[in-house]
Parts: structure tokens; sequence; C-alpha cells
């Protein structure tokens, strides 16, 4: 059965990117190292970051393994990071920060609120010690899109290492990597650069790197190490996932082809908008109703109690369309992500069939 995923990664490739995926390539072949190295290069520009302060970094796994990789790899035994929270995404890097026992501070506010850069300044105040922030930029638990401007600014001020969650955001909306400040951004190949699930990417300021070359707690996820052996020349430590790096430099090209991450943000912003404007008119109400982003977005159950998410799931999913249960503690909801090789003819379609089940559903 062929369907589109309206979820936020994995999400819905194009033909040529599964297609990137049909050749075996060799992990120590020039050809292959080389591709490696075009896409770090890529990624950099992407950011509009120079290759003398920032480097990138591509690690095996998904991004949590990619976040887990910079925590465990940069707050040194004398670093206090304070976390913000305000979803799942949030709490998971509390959850890796734990693990580890680095010594951590909560800064949590509601699901649809955003952290707020006057809080964390009092915090600070109060807490000398703290010299780290991390955050989630585009928080995927509600589709709530923080605000980094000003905290960037604290952290920036106050001389604080800045860590941003960017997993869901980066290649689908401008993020400022160097007026923003930020050590160390992590993302992975299969949100909005619209590649298949396989790697995390980070985007490292070199001189932090450098100065927290002998923190890593692990070897797998040793940040400093994997970037020294994929600066001599492109190799990855240990096994590359092959064909996810194939198609993640195709998907890259067709970034490019599609205009850049401006467009995509544009498209983006434009299937969201229209998705929630169709999405009320039948009723359905939006869980966030300040600073959503373009991404996903969470719709509270109908208040019909007939609402069922597993029959509503299987109506969509036999009509083209797969989408994503609620993550929300408080409140039922389900989500439907936007971004991937989605347009606004998808988000008609679907909103038909989600019409047709409101009819057939609710008839009577
Ligand atoms: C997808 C995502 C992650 C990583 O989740 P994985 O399941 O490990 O890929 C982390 N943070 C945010 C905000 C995400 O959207």
């Amino acid at each position: 059965m062929d369907y589109k995923l309206l979820t936020p990664g994995p999400l819905t490739t194009t033909k040529s990117v599964k297609q990137a995926m049909m050749v075996d390539h060799c992990t120590w072949d020039l050809e292959y190292k080389t591709i490696t190295q075009e896409i770090r290069q890529k990624l950099l520009s992407l950011a509009g970051v120079s290759e003398t302060e920032y480097t990138t970094i591509l690690m095996q796994g998904s991004g949590s393994f990619g976040v887990e990789s910079v925590l465990s790899s940069v707050i040194g035994p004398n670093d206090h990071v304070l976390i913000c929270v305000n979803g799942a995404y949030g709490r998971r890097i509390v959850s890796m920060s734990e693990r580890y026992k680095l010594t951590h501070t909560v800064y949590e506010v509601a699901e649809d609120e955003i952290p707020q850069a006057t809080a964390i300044s009092e915090m600070l105040e109060k807490d000398p010690s703290i010299t780290a922030i991390a955050m989630v930029h585009s928080e995927t638990t509600s589709g709530i899109l923080n605000e980094l401007e000003e905290i960037a600014k604290l952290a920036e001020d106050k001389g604080l290492l800045f860590i941003v969650d960017a997993m869901s955001s980066f290649g689908g909306i401008p993020i400022d990597v160097s007026a923003l400040s930020i050590d160390f951004l992590i993302s992975s190949s299969n949100k909005c650069i619209q590649g298949v699930p396989g790697f995390s990417f980070i985007l490292a300021k070199r001189d932090q790197l450098e100065k927290r070359r002998n923190y890593a707690r692990t070897v797998s996820l040793d940040l400093y190490d994997q970037y020294e052996t994929m600066e001599k020349d492109g190799k990855w430590r240990f096994t590359s996932p092959t064909h996810t790096v194939l198609a993640f430099h195709q998907a890259l090209k067709e970034l490019d082809e599609e205009g850049g991450i401006y467009q995509r943000y544009m498209r983006y912003l434009t299937n969201n908008r229209l998705l929630r404007q169709k999405m009320e008119e039948l009723g359905y109400q939006p869980f966030i109703t300040k600073h959503q982003g373009p991404f996903i977005t969470s719709f509270l159950y109908p208040k019909q109690a007939a609402f069922d998410f597993d029959n509503f799931y299987q109506h969509l999913k036999q009509n083209g369309f797969v989408i994503y249960p609620g993550k929300i503690s408080t409140v039922d909801c389900f989500r439907i992500g936007n971004i991937g090789d989605i347009y606004p003819e998808d988000i008609h379609r679907l909103v038909k069939v989600i019409e047709n089940y409101t009819e057939v559903a609710y008839a009577g």
C-alpha cells in the first residue's frame, strides 16, 4: 500500500532520493569519502558559517545519538548545563544528562509555552556556576517553535556554551548559526533535508570542540574522535550508513534545486497554514495557539465522544496518509506533519479524506 508520511521524520522522500540508494558503496573508497566531504561542506554553507570557524561531524545513528554524542562529549567535569524543557525532546536531554551524571539544572515551562530569556537570566544570576545552555528549537512534541535569539544573546553575553537541538528545523527554516553564536547544533538525515534515517550531523564551533577534546564518556559517540578521523579525508570511524549517505547527498542537491532553505521554508509554511486553516474549518482545534512552528501541528481530539484515534488513523492510511499519535502529556492530541516531499495539493487531498471521515463517523 502506497501512502504519504505526514510524520516529522522519517518523512516522505522523493523517488530520486530513494533511487540514490541503489548502489553498494565501499566505505574507504575515495569516491565515497569525497561524498562525505561534500556533505560536510554543504551543511556548513547551508548554515551560512565559515569553514574556519565551524566544522560538521556526521554521526551514525538517529538524531538522539547526535544529541547524546554532543552532551557526553562536550560537557566537562566543571560544567553545569541549564536545560530548557517544553516537551519530550527537551526531557530527553535531561535523561541523557542524568545518565551521564552531568551537573544540570532544568528550566521547564508548559508544553504550549516557550522558554523565556528573562527567566533564564534570573536563573543565571542566582547560580553563577552555570556554564552552558541546551535547548530544542522546534519541539516536535507539540509543534511549537522556540525562540533562539534572546537566549542566544544571553549565552553569548555570559560566555556560555550554547547547544541547540535543531533536529526538526534545520534545513526547513533559516537559522543564522553564526549570528546566534551556536556552539553545537544537532540535526539528522531524515528531517528537513528530506533524506532517509541513519545518521545525525553536528555543526560545531571548532575552538569549542578543540577545547573539549578529552571529555568524551563513550567510545562510539566520541564527537572529537569522530571529527578527527573524518577531518583527515572523509573517512567515518566505524561502518557508516552508506546507502543513507548517498540518499542524503542527493537530498542536498534537491534542496538546492528547490531554491534553498528559504524556498523550502515557504513551502512548509504554506502547507502548514493551509492545513491549520482547513482543519479548523472542519472543527479541529490546534493545541498550540502561539508560536506554532511550520513543521508539525498537534490537534486536540474532537469533542465527540466517538473519536477513536486508531479508527481515524486506519481510515487515513487506507486513503493514502499516515499521521502521528499525539505526544502531549496533559491532553489527547494527534499530530500531522507537513514536511518532506509534501505540497499543498497533498494537504487538500488529506483534508478531503478527513472531511469524509468526519461526516461518516459523526453522522446521526
Ligand atoms: C526527531 C527529533 C529528535 C531525534 O529523534 P530520533 O528518534 O532519535 O531521530 C530529537 N529532537 C527533536 C526535536 C526531534 O524532532
